[in-house]
């Protein structure tokens, strides 16, 4: 079957001309054989098995340059599909996309039972719902975006799910033989999400710095993934921002994940509000279990004093981390995302000052600090960029 090139897209010929057309399309075949310098044989026989799977497509004629006019080729990116899943502590989200990341079906659901059993029976049912319409050979993969520290598929820790050596790739094939998995954290998903189709796209040095009720950065240099030797490269929030300050779950002091995560905003309110009762937090929440980044952000559009005080801390230590990552990488650009950045310019606004007062004069124009534009979406397109860049790139 045709399909099954595709799926293992291992000649780097064929990814070559493939990418080449998917970014720089339309182009004839004697275009693509001049920018890749193959040769027109080779270009021929891979364009016409493309076309054939569907990937490719010829779109009419382009302008001659003396002679007959050339056909010009473009990429389908609804040949085949992607699968994204978004496991967090409390609900699991996934998604049908095409090759363009374009979310065509989405399912969400809460996660009664976070064990691994119960995840991974939420998994198979949500994959099965999600490609009922579509036979399982036109999904290239699925992608599970998951918190916590990934390594080849095994879940070494994650706090949110209170997971230990999970080996959750092995365990999600038996249940899903037919369709590739790959897992990966989900701050690593995220920075493939913007790379592939977010504020990274074209990109070549870019930081994700993800805010959630963890902090995370993840790098794309010289255009790919930074790993680091373990693929635990990215642990932003555990950066020391001030040694003697509040206690981290990691044992640390003054981690920048205890001064402006989720975590940490929703901890600082409950301190101010159970020690003041006519604190505005009491009007939105019933009791402190309900204060959280979200209704915390909700007290400080409602004008609360101390809500807004702790917006501008963690904005405020936020730029003070980032300003850190600029001097160390002078990346083009950094992305925000995660769900502390939808708090927008309450965040923002404090970040990017504390961010512009320490930047060296030579590195204050030379860097674009900008929100996410994939919204709660992130994690799942991010999921499926984790397919697309394991199978086409
Ligand atoms: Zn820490």
């Amino acid at each position: 079957m045709k399909i099954a090139n595709l799926k293992s897209l291992k000649d780097l010929n064929k990814k070559a001309i493939l990418n080449l057309v998917r970014y720089q399309g339309p182009l004839s075949r004697a275009e693509i054989a001049n920018i890749t310098e193959l040769s027109a044989t080779t270009v021929s026989s891979v364009v016409r098995e493309f076309i054939e799977e569907g990937v490719l497509e010829e779109i009419g004629e382009g302008v001659s340059r003396g002679g007959r006019k050339p056909v010009l080729l473009r990429f389908n990116p609804n040949s085949f599909w992607v699968i994204g899943v978004e496991i967090e502590g409390n609900f699991i989200a996934a998604a049908l996309m095409n090759l363009d990341l374009a979310i065509v079906k989405k399912i969400k659901k809460n996660l009664p039972d976070s064990s691994e059993f119960g995840v991974i029976r939420e998994v198979a049912s949500l994959v099965k719902g999600l490609t009922r319409s579509s036979a399982n050979e036109e999904v290239l993969g699925i992608g599970i975006a998951i918190t916590g520290l990934v390594e080849e598929g095994v879940v070494k820790r994650s706090v949110n799910l209170g997971w230990k050596n999970v080996p959750l790739r092995d365990l999600l094939e038996r249940e899903i033989p037919d369709i590739p998995i790959y897992v990966d954290n989900i701050g690593k998903v995220g920075v493939l999400g913007e790379k592939h189709a977010g504020n990274g796209l074209k990109k070549e040095n870019f930081i994700y710095v993800r805010v959630g009720t963890g902090i995370s950065a993840n790098f794309i240099f010289g255009g790919q993934l930074y790993r680091g030797s373990k693929g635990y490269a990215g642990e932003f929030g555990h950066m020391t921002l001030e040694p003697e300050g509040p206690l981290c779950h990691c044992g640390n002091r003054g981690c920048l994940e205890a001064l402006a995560s989720g975590w940490a905003i929703a901890e600082r309110m409950k301190k101010i509000a159970l020690s003041d009762k006519k604190c505005k937090i009491w009007e939105i929440v019933e009791n402190e279990t309900a204060i959280t980044a979200k209704t915390v952000e909700e007290a400080a559009r409602a004008g609360d004093e101390a809500a807004l005080q702790i917006y501008r801390e963690a904005g405020y230590y936020l730029g003070v981390g980032i300003a850190n990552l600029v001097h160390l990488y002078n990346p083009e650009l950094i992305v925000v995302g995660g769900g502390v950045s939808r708090a927008e310019e309450l965040l923002m606004k404090p970040l990017l000052e504390s961010l512009q007062s320490r930047l060296l004069d030579e590195l204050k124009d030379s860097v674009r600090v900008v929100p996410t534009i994939l919204g709660d979406d992130e994690n799942l397109i991010g999921a499926g960029a984790l397919v697309v860049e394991k199978v086409l790139q």
